[in-house]
C-alpha cells in the first residue's frame, strides 16, 4: 500500500529529532502555563519558576498531574493564559452543561488544531477529492467544528449536516456523492438497518470510508461496521482538554492510533502509583498538550485506558500508536458518545423535593443504541395511584435531567423503598450493555 502523508517531513521524522522538537515545544508551553492563575500557583511548589527549569524531556515528570477537578475548579479564566480580547473560540467537553471544563483557543491554536486533524484526515487517504459528511454534533462539542475545519484544509468538499434527520442524510449523500462519514461507532452500526428501513440502496451512495470516535469500541464492532456499509473504518481518539479530535487517529495500515508526539506528549501510567509504565504496558493516558497557548493543560490524567504499541507501524510514519481506549479509570459513563457522571444525574435529581431517597441508573442497548433510565424514588407525600400529577412530576424530573447531561433520559418512577438498596457502597449505576472489548 502506498501511504500519504499530510506533512511528511513531521510525520515521519526521525525520533531523536522528533523528541528534540518535542523538548523545545514543552519548553514553550510551560511558558505559556506560567501566564495562568492555575499554574502560576502550583508550578513554583514543584521547582518549576520558568521554561529554562525544564532541561530535558524526563524533566516532564516533576510537573504535577492536572486533572477534571482542577479545570473545574479554576473555571471560568483560572486557566486562560492570553488576554482575554485574543481568544477566538472556546469549547467545552461534551455532556457538561452542569460542570463547566472550558477550554479556550487563539486564533493559532485554531490553525494548529487544524493542521493535526488534517494529517489526520489525509492520512486515511482522503483527498480533495472527497465529500465528507460531518454527521457529528456541532456546538461546544469539538468533534463537529474540529473535523469540519481539518476537513475543509486538506480540501474535501465538507457538509456540515450534523447528526439526526436520517432520511436527509441520505439525501445528502445521495445528491452530493458523500465518500467519507464522521459519527460515533453505535450510530454506524445503525446505519445499514436504517438505509434498508427507508428503502435507500448502497449503490446509490458512494461512501468509502468513515471515521468513529467519541466513544469506546472493539475492533469487533469496526470489522461489523466495515461489513455492514462495505468501507473503511478509522479510529479517532481526542478529547477537549487537548483539543478535541485530531489527538490520535489511525492511518490506512489501521492497526493502533498515532499519536501526534509534536503537539502532544503521551505517557502511560499505573492509575494506582501514577508511576510511568513501559511500551507495551496498558495504563492511564496522561497527555500533555503542546500547541495551545490560551489554555494550556500539562499533564492531563485522561482517566482513558491505553498502552503504547512497541513495533514501529507499517506505514513510516514515527510516532507512537496508542491502542483502542479499553476503558475508564473513573465512573464516567459515555452514552451514545457523550460523556456523563452520575453525579451530575444525583445533583439534579436529589434538589428536587419530590424525589425521595434512593434512585438507579440504567444503561442498556436499544437496537444499536444506548437508552439511559433513570429510576427514582418518589418521596413519602407522593401518591403514586394519581397518574395527572405523577405524570407530571416524571416530565419535570426528565426535563431537569436533560438541562444537566444533555441527554433525553426515560424516567420510571417508585414508590418509597421499591428500589434494590445494597448492603456495601451504593450501587447507582447498572450498565447492561454487552462488553466485547
Ligand atoms: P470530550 O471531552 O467530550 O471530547 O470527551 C473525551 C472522552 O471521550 C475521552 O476522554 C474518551 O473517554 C472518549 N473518547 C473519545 N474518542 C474515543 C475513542 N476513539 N475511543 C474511546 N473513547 C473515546
Ligand atoms: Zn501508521
Amino acid at each position: 500500500m502506498k501511504y500519504q502523508y499530510w506533512n511528511p517531513e513531521l510525520e515521519t521524522m526521525p525520533r531523536p529529532e522528533l523528541e528534540a522538537l518535542q523538548l523545545e515545544r514543552l519548553r514553550t508551553a510551560v511558558g505559556w502555563a506560567l501566564r495562568t492563575p492555575f499554574y502560576r500557583e502550583r508550578l513554583p511548589g514543584a521547582g518549576i519558576k520558568s521554561a529554562d527549569d525544564i532541561k530535558t524531556l524526563d524533566d516532564i515528570k516533576r510537573i504535577p498531574f492536572t486533572t477534571k477537578n482542577d479545570l473545574r475548579d479554576a473555571f471560568p479564566y483560572g486557566l486562560l493564559g492570553i488576554p482575554k480580547e485574543e481568544v477566538v473560540r472556546l469549547h467545552a467537553s461534551s455532556g457538561t452543561t452542569g460542570i463547566p471544563t472550558t477550554i479556550y483557543f487563539s486564533r493559532e491554536d485554531i490553525k494548529r488544531w487544524t493542521g493535526y486533524v488534517a494529517r489526520c484526515v489525509y492520512g486515511t487517504g482522503c483527498t480533495r477529492d472527497d465529500v465528507f459528511q460531518n454527521m457529528i454534533t456541532y456546538g461546544l462539542f469539538t468533534g463537529g467544528l474540529g473535523l469540519h475545519a481539518g476537513g475543509e484544509e486538506v480540501g474535501m468538499l465538507v457538509i456540515p449536516s450534523g447528526p439526526g434527520n436520517t432520511a436527509r442524510q441520505f439525501r445528502l449523500m445521495q445528491d452530493f456523492g458523500t465518500t467519507v462519514v464522521h459519527a460515533t461507532p453505535s450510530f454506524l452500526l445503525h446505519v445499514e438497518s436504517i438505509m434498508r428501513a427507508e428503502g435507500v440502496s448502497r449503490d446509490s451512495i458512494r461512501l468509502k470510508r468513515a471515521f468513529a470516535g467519541a466513544e469506546p469500541y472493539s475492533e469487533d464492532t469496526r470489522r461489523r461496521i466495515e461489513k455492514l456499509l462495505g468501507i473503511d473504518v478509522y479510529n479517532s481518539y481526542g478529547l477537549s482538554e487537548m483539543n478535541g479530535p485530531g489527538v490520535a487517529f489511525e492511518c490506512q495500515a489501521k492497526d493502533g492510533m498515532h499519536l501526534w508526539e509534536d503537539g502532544y506528549i503521551g505517557e502511560i501510567v499505573d492509575p494506582q502509583t501514577l508511576e510511568p509504565l513501559p511500551d507495551g504496558e496498558t495504563g492511564e493516558l496522561v497527555l500533555s498538550c503542546l500547541c495551545r497557548e490560551a489554555t494550556p493543560i500539562l499533564r492531563y490524567r485522561t482517566r482513558d485506558l491505553s498502552a503504547f504499541y512497541t513495533e514501529p507501524c507499517a506505514c513510516g510514519r514515527t510516532h507512537r500508536r496508542l491502542r483502542r481506549i479499553t476503558g475508564r479509570t473513573d465512573d464516567m459513563l459515555i452514552v451514545n458518545g457523550v460523556n456523563v457522571f452520575p453525579s451530575q444525574i444525583e445533583e439534579a435529581i436529589m434538589a428536587m423535593r419530590e424525589v425521595g431517597n434512593n434512585y438507579l441508573i440504567v444503561i442498556e442497548k436499544e437496537g444499536v443504541l444506548d437508552r439511559l433510565t433513570v429510576k427514582v424514588e418518589v418521596g413519602p407525600d407522593i401518591f403514586m395511584d394519581d397518574a395527572r400529577p405523577l405524570n407530571a412530576l416524571r416530565e419535570r424530573i426528565r426535563k431537569t435531567i436533560q438541562a444537566s447531561i444533555t441527554i433525553n433520559p426515560r424516567v420510571e418512577l417508585h414508590e418509597p423503598g421499591a428500589l434494590p438498596v445494597s448492603e456495601g457502597k451504593a450501587q447507582r449505576v447498572r450498565d447492561g450493555r454487552p462488553k466485547d472489548i
